[in-house]
């Protein structure tokens, strides 16, 4: 298969369909990592065609959902500042930080601007030499290498008014941390194909053989998912654990060389703090020591901020598949993408987001229709 549209045959699904339901004897929980899994999944109701033994569980994977409070907080003070341009992806304008959002800041006449690429920004602060251009560096594996190359970039042209607020985190520590709740329920994972694109599969066989835990691969169209969740079961079933790759025309086991070239150069491992979670050991990337100029938490002294998250708001429940969507009382009433409470449901990965957009309120889902239904738009 070489198109998109052949991903989601329906002749195909049937088929895969077929073979889980052949091979399910007992219930087992599933945990997609990634939340463009989670949108995929719901958007074409695969977990409703799955056996009911199947749960799918949504995991912590939408870099904007996991960007600490703190964070948010600032990039607000940054943003604020007099003689400052931030530059942010689309969706990051809308996360309520402690008191406001960044479209709220813009309105108050802070130069905020969306950015498709980091290295725009880094264009706009050599057009602008007279301002200090800050961007708002998040996300997992897969932005990590373009915005590590943004500040290589302005290392290496010298653009000393060019700055990244820095909240990169890594996928591997947050499953070893849902591993060991308490509270998890996980039995396999569904591991996010673009993270594995950029740094292969070398971090997750320890994982899985410390949690006898199944870790299959998956990308994100139709089939891929189905694919994903087969490979999960029949290791399941068979009481095996291995790591396997159901995403081989996007994922090497080594990954993309050059990309981790950039990121071990311009990035350093370091402790994080997840929005809703927690802090996870060596979950995150800041910049390494040689880059440390380009810091905007230090350039702009912002280390010492206070936050308050919204008490109402339980995605940190849903981030960590102890909750759906669906089931905080806040959804759908008070928190809406037009008034979100929490990340999760301002985000275009985001579960509530998801759940919103098709219309998952805890009975039969209807079509989504009109604006409101829109997440980002
Ligand atoms: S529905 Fe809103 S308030 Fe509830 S967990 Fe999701 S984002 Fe938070």
């Amino acid at each position: 298969m070489k198109y998109i549209e052949e991903f989601q045959n329906p002749d195909l699904a049937k088929r895969l369909l077929d073979e889980i339901h052949a091979t399910v004897t007992r219930p087992w929980a599933l945990m997609e990592v990634c939340g463009g899994q989670t949108h995929s999944i719901i958007r074409h109701g695969i977990d409703q065609l799955l056996p009911e033994q199947i749960e799918l569980i949504h995991g912590p994977g939408c870099p904007v959902c996991v960007t600490p409070l703190e964070m948010i907080d600032k990039a607000l003070e940054i943003a604020s500042r007099p003689g400052v341009l931030f530059c942010s992806f689309g969706d990051m304008l809308r996360v309520p930080g402690s008191g406001r959002d960044l479209f709220q800041v813009r309105a108050a006449g802070g130069d905020v601007r969306v950015v498709y690429s980091p290295l725009d920004a880094l264009k706009l602060a050599r057009q602008n030499p007279d301002r200090q251009v800050v961007f708002f560096g998040i996300g997992f594996e897969t932005t990590a290498p373009p915005n590590a190359m943004a500040v290589h970039q302005a290392a290496r042209l010298g653009v000393p008014n060019f700055s990244m607020l820095v909240s990169h985190v890594r996928v591997p520590p947050a499953i070893e941390a849902i591993m060991c709740s308490p509270d998890c329920r996980v039995d396999a994972f569904l591991a996010a194909g673009h993270v594995c694109s950029v740094m292969g599969t070398g971090e997750y066989p320890e994982l899985a053989e410390r949690f006898r835990v199944p870790i299959v691969v998956t990308g994100f169209e139709p089939l891929d998912i189905l694919e994903g969740v087969r490979r999960s079961v029949r290791q399941l079933e068979a009481g095996r654990h291995t790591v396997e790759n159901a995403y081989p025309r996007a994922v090497r086991p080594e990954g993309n060389p050059a990309a981790r070239a950039m990121l071990a150069d311009v990035f350093e491992v370091t402790d994080r703090a997840w929005r809703g979670i927690g802090t996870i050991p060596g979950s995150g990337w800041r910049l390494s020591e040689r880059y440390r100029a380009f810091d905007a938490e230090h350039r702009f002294s912002v280390e010492d901020v206070t936050t308050l998250e919204p008490a109402a708001c339980r995605a940190g429940e849903v981030l960590q598949g102890l909750l759906k969507p669906h089931e905080c009382e806040a959804f759908g009433t008070v928190c809406t993408p037009r008034t979100p409470l929490g990340a999760t449901m301002v985000s275009s990965e985001g579960a509530c987001a998801a759940y919103y957009l098709y219309r998952r309120l805890g009975g039969t889902p209807v079509p989504a229709a009109g604006k409101e239904a829109n997440p980002v738009g």
